[in-house]
């Protein structure tokens, strides 16, 4: 039996790990010299805008509504096909999330249907580019001139993807960046937030860090509940190790995810997602299983073949938490079933072409 195969793993090199060690032994392991180099990186890949460093995505979005000015009374739209934390930040903010449904060929938020859910009280879109697929940023940026609302780009998934040829954070609003172990680049936990303003980096820094602002050599002062969201130069080291690979990691995946084209046996019926090759960065490769299949069977069958499945995301309106605030199965169709089928399989720059053909085999067994 070969080794296990899971549908995601980081790679890691030798001079990270020991660029890890070396801030250890540093005397100064929490923010610092580090994050800001890292920070420093992170403004060039987004064509010199101001971009700061948080503990996670998800402290990253929240301080983006908070310096968009988001809050009690706002809605703000948003896709229910995304990872949770997409529409919990809003709540957090204390704003209602109001969702519309995806597109079923892009998987991602349908632009006609944020249009058709703008009321007096919007003031936001949280588009998601899932599995690193682009949503549409022309027509996005249309929307949200004509309409004056504020964009927080939840590019999570998507560090390293481009709209024709532009680099997502490089341009539009605010844009937000994850770094967790399963993400394209990792800093184990991390985000970073393009700001579309030098304006903003003050506040941006007191929402991090308990709103504190410090002056001369002994001044300190406060003017906001500012959260505890900054990131360790632990994490900022291995953040900076990854990026002088971004190039190759996405290159790779996407000649992988053109193998999984060639290889997947199409009469199995899966639902296969659009095949981009210039703009994605292939975070994730998934397919839609055929209404017929249990998706518990075909990871269990998977699994028994040596190959881990993921599933990312059963449509989150339907978390009991959104059900409480009103939200209903049938609302959003394509959502709901893309939810109900989409599986995750093994994509992650180590792994070889014959792994491709290793997870296509297994599938046609256990799909049979
Ligand atoms: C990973 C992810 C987040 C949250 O990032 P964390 O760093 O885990 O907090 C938010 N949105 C999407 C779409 C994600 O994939």
């Amino acid at each position: 039996m070969p080794e296990f195969l899971p549908f995601t793993r980081p790679t890691l090199d030798e001079a990270t790990i020991a660029g890890v060690a070396e801030v250890l032994r540093s005397g100064w392991i929490t923010s610092g010299p580090q994050v800001k180099a890292f920070e420093a990186a992170l403004s060039r890949h987004c064509g010199g805008r101001p971009v700061r460093c948080f503990n996670s995505g998800t402290a990253t979005l929240e301080v983006a509504l908070r310096l968009a000015g988001i809050g009690p009374g706002h809605e703000v739209i948003t896709t229910p096909l995304s990872w949770v934390a997409t529409a919990n930040v809003v709540l957090e903010v204390g704003a209602r999330p109001v969702f519309v449904d995806v597109d079923p060929r892009t998987r991602n938020i349908d632009l006609a249907a944020v249009e058709a859910a703008i009321t007096r009280k919007t003031r936001a879109v949280i588009p998601v580019d899932l599995a690193g697929l682009p949503v549409d940023r022309d027509r996005l940026y249309d929307l949200a001139r004509r309409h004056e609302l504020r964009v927080v780009e939840d590019a999570a998934q998507s560090f390293g993807a481009n709209w024709r040829g532009r680099t997502l954070g490089s341009f539009g609003d605010f844009v937000s960046f994850s770094f967790h172990a399963n993400k394209n680049i990792t800093s184990a936990e991390g985000g970073a937030l393009a700001l579309p303003d030098e304006s903003l980096v003050a506040r941006c820094e007191q929402l991090r860090l308990q709103g504190v602002i410090r002056s001369g050599e002994d001044g300190m002062d406060v003017e906001v509940a500012g959260g505890k969201f900054n990131l360790t130069d632990v994490a900022a080291r291995i953040g900076l190790g990854q990026l002088p690979h971004l190039e190759r990691f996405t290159q790779r995946r996407r000649e992988l995810a053109r193998r999984y084209f060639e290889r997947w046996e199409r009469d199995l019926a899966c639902e296969l997602p659009p095949e981009d090759f210039t703009q994605s960065n292939w975070h994730m490769f998934q397919v839609v299983l055929p209404e017929r299949v249990e998706r518990a069977s075909f990871i269990a069958g998977m699994r028994e073949q040596g190959i881990g499945v993921g599933v990312h995301y059963p449509a989150m309106h339907l978390f009991k938490l959104y059900r409480n605030l009103g939200w209903r199965t049938g609302q959003f169709p394509h959502a709901e079933r893309i939810g109900r089928g989409i599986a995750t399989l093994p994509l992650f720059p180590a792994m070889t072409d014959s792994d491709v053909e290793r997870v296509c085999e297994a599938a046609k067994k256990v799909l049979a």
